[in-house]
C-alpha cells in the first residue's frame, strides 16, 4: 500500500457522498496503490449508513466507527493507527480542504521531506472568529516553540508512516503535528493549499478553540523541551525560589539587627518562609517528573531518540512500543 488518506468526519451527511466523489476524481489518476480511512466520530445524523452504504461498493473504502463522539483528534489517531500506506494523508470531511492539493502534496514528500503541511493562504472562514483568532495563535505558537509555521489549523498533510507511528496525540494536539514531528527529527515543508468555504453542514468549534489551542500549547512546549528532564524546569524554580527564601531572610535579620525593627512584624520574614516552601515544592515536583518522564518512556518501549537510517547494522536489539511491552508479558509469563 503506497497511499492511506484519513479523514476525520463528524455528522457531516451532506458532505461525504460529495468528498468520496472528489476523492475519486483524484486517486485513481496518481497511479500509486491507495486506501481511504474514513473514521465516523460518532456521528447520529445517518453520515454512518452513508458511508457504510459506500464502503458495500468500494473495498479500498475502509471505515471506523467510533462508539461516540470522541474529537477530531482521536479520530484522526485512529486514522494513523489503521493506516497501511507508506505515505499517510490526511483532510478534512467536510471539503474545505481539496483534495486536488494530493498530488502536490505527494510531489512534496516525493522530494525527501517526511512531513508536508497545508497553509491556508487564502482561507474562506469568518473573519473576527476564526481566522483573526487563529493568526494570533499561530504566531504566539510559531513563536513559543521556533518552529516557523503559518496554519497549524489546517488538516491537510501528508506524512511518511514512520512519523506518524511516533506521534502520541492526546487533546487538540493533531494541530501541533508538524510540531511534534518536526521534534522528533523529521523533515517538514509548508506548501500553500486551496481552501473552500463550508457549503453544507456546521462546523464544530466556535472562539473557545483557540483558548484550549493555547492551552495545549504549554503541554508541547513542556513536551519539546523538558519531557526528558523536567527537573531542568522544575528545579530551576526550586533553586531560585530557594534562593529568594535565603535572601529574604537575610533581610530581615539585618533589619533586626541593624535597624532593631521587629522580626514579627517584618514582611520579609513572611516572604522567605513562603519561597522556602515554594522552593522545596518545586523541586520535589522535578523529582515527580523525572520519574513520571522515565515511566512515560520506559512503559511504552519509547526511546527519547529517533533513527532515521542505520549502516551495517544488525536489526536494532531496542523494540520499540507494543513489541516491548508483549515481549516483557512473555519474560513475566
Ligand atoms: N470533526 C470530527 N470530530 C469532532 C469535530 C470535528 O471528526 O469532534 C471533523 C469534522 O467532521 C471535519 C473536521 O473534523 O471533517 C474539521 O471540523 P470543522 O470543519 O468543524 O472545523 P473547522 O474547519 O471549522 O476548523
Ligand atoms: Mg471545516
Amino acid at each position: 500500500m503506497q497511499v492511506s488518506i484519513v479523514v476525520p468526519i463528524y455528522d457531516e451527511r451532506e458532505n461525504v457522498e460529495r468528498l468520496y466523489a472528489a476523492l475519486m476524481q483524484v486517486l485513481p489518476k496518481l497511479r500509486r496503490s491507495y486506501e481511504i480511512i474514513f473514521v465516523n466520530d460518532g456521528s447520529r445524523d445517518g453520515t454512518a449508513q452513508l458511508l457504510d452504504a459506500i464502503a458495500v461498493r468500494d473495498m479500498d473504502l475502509k471505515v471506523i466507527h467510533f462508539r461516540r463522539n470522541f474529537g477530531q483528534t482521536a479520530a484522526i489517531s485512529a486514522g494513523l493507527d489503521y493506516a497501511k500506506g507508506d505515505v499517510i494523508i490526511m483532510l478534512d470531511g467536510d471539503l474545505q480542504n481539496d483534495p486536488a492539493d494530493i498530488p502536490m502534496l505527494l510531489a512534496k514528500i516525493d522530494e525527501g521531506y517526511d512531513l508536508v503541511h497545508g497553509w491556508r493562504k487564502h482561507r474562506q472562514d469568518a473573519l473576527v472568529s476564526r481566522k483573526i483568532p487563529s493568526k494570533i495563535a499561530n504566531w504566539i505558537i510559531a513563536n513559543v516553540t521556533g518552529f516557523p509555521v503559518h496554519d497549524l489549523g489546517c488538516t491537510l498533510k501528508a506524512m511518511r508512516r514512520e512519523i506518524a507511528q511516533d506521534l502520541r496525540l492526546y487533546g487538540e494536539m493533531h494541530r501541533f503535528i508538524p510540531i511534534l514531528a518536526h521534534w522528533q527529527g523529521a523533515r517538514c515543508a509548508e506548501v500553500e493549499t486551496r481552501h473552500h468555504p463550508r457549503l453544507f453542514g456546521e462546523t464544530k468549534y466556535g472562539i473557545w478553540r483557540t483558548v484550549r489551542v493555547v492551552l495545549d500549547l504549554i503541554t508541547v512546549k513542556f513536551m519539546i523541551q523538558y519531557s526528558t528532564s523536567p527537573m531542568k524546569l522544575f528545579g530551576g524554580f526550586g533553586l531560585l525560589s530557594t534562593m529568594g527564601s535565603a535572601a529574604a531572610c537575610a533581610g530581615a535579620v539585618a533589619m533586626k539587627w541593624l535597624g532593631g525593627i521587629d522580626m514579627t512584624g517584618n514582611p520579609l520574614l513572611l516572604l522567605s518562609g513562603l519561597l522556602g516552601i515554594a522552593g522545596i515544592q518545586f523541586l520535589v515536583l522535578g523529582l515527580l517528573g523525572e520519574v513520571a518522564a522515565r515511566t512515560y518512556f520506559e512503559s511504552q518501549g519509547m526511546r527519547p531518540y529517533r533513527v532515521r537510517q542505520t549502516r551495517n547494522f544488525e536489526p536494532p536489539r531496542v523494540l520499540e512500543g507494543q513489541e516491548a511491552i508483549a515481549e516483557l508479558y512473555q519474560r513475566v509469563a
